[in-house]
């Protein structure tokens, strides 16, 4: 377990235009460089809109920047007519690690069942992105205390049909949807009792080994404050943030959760 590598992955969502974006990027790295951060102890990454993709690979190689980024979304399919997609290709080759799959935002809002998201896992990881899959449950879900079945039905869904080498590879993410944007944070024991479960079902439908390696994250409203606490949980292994990654100083000290 000891080698899981924590990530902490910035979704900005639908903000900043690309110039914005080089500010918040630049203003992001010179603050951890003053803090020597080692980027090997704890991954750093940014999912800016698909427009500042471009602008934020041009920086972060011109900086040699150690900080990762990817997009929030991808296509399910390869090229061709499907106006206003992206595919995970296009991804690759503009130097993306990761991709989300099935955040809360797009099943909510565009639909997507477990299919899509499994389809668009599939894509990713074919083109060498690392799907950050988004996995949680609504309030009605929590309320009932249903969450474990829930989540765990989502992930089976997701990683339908993958190879366990494929599975590997990948990140989840555990994100209740009634924390996402609520300012309303999990407890780190909500948090724990969910991710080791995912970690439990992927022993049993994987393989010990696989379900030892896959990083699983936690995401709704996490700040500086709330993140030790999280880390702190024997089966978190980094953390995705929404609001707090566009805040230099708070998604920093997110990163810096060990200081
Ligand atoms: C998210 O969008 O994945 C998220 C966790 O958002 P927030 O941190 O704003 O709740």
């Amino acid at each position: 377990a000891a080698a899981r590598t924590p990530l902490m992955a910035g979704n900005w969502k639908m903000n900043l235009n690309h110039v914005e974006a080089v500010h918040l990027l630049q203003k992001l790295s010179w603050t951890l460089q003053d803090k020597k951060h080692d980027f090997e102890r704890v991954e750093v990454a940014v999912l800016p809109p698909f427009t500042d993709i471009r602008s934020v690979q041009t920086l972060v190689d011109g900086d040699r920047m150690k900080i990762k980024y990817g997009a929030q979304d991808v296509s399910t399919q390869d090229a061709g007519a499907y106006t206003g997609e992206i595919s995970a290709s296009m991804l690759t080759k503009l130097g993306c690690s990761y991709v989300l799959t099935g955040h809360s935002e797009r099943r909510q809002y565009h639909a997507e069942d477990d299919a899509t998201v499994n389809a668009k896992t599939t894509k990713a990881l074919a083109a060498g992105l690392v799907p950050i899959v988004c996995v949680g449950e609504g309030l009605e879900v929590r309320k009932a205390g249903e969450q474990v079945p829930h989540t765990l039905a989502q992930v089976d869904g997701a990683l339908a049909g993958l190879k366990p080498d494929d599975v590997r590879k990948l990140v989840i993410a555990y994100e209740p949807v009634w924390a996402i944007g609520t300012g309303e944070v999990a407890t780190p024991e909500d948090a724990q009792e969910v991710i080791s479960a995912i970690r439990g079902r992927l022993e049993e439908t994987i393989s010990p080994s696989v379900a030892d390696s896959v990083r699983i994250l936690y995401g709704g409203s996490v700040k500086m404050a709330s993140a030790g606490g999280i880390m702190a949980q024997p089966d978190v292994d980094g953390c995705l943030v929404g609001g707090a990654s566009l805040q230099v100083d708070e998604f920093a000290g997110i990163c810096r959760y060990l200081d």
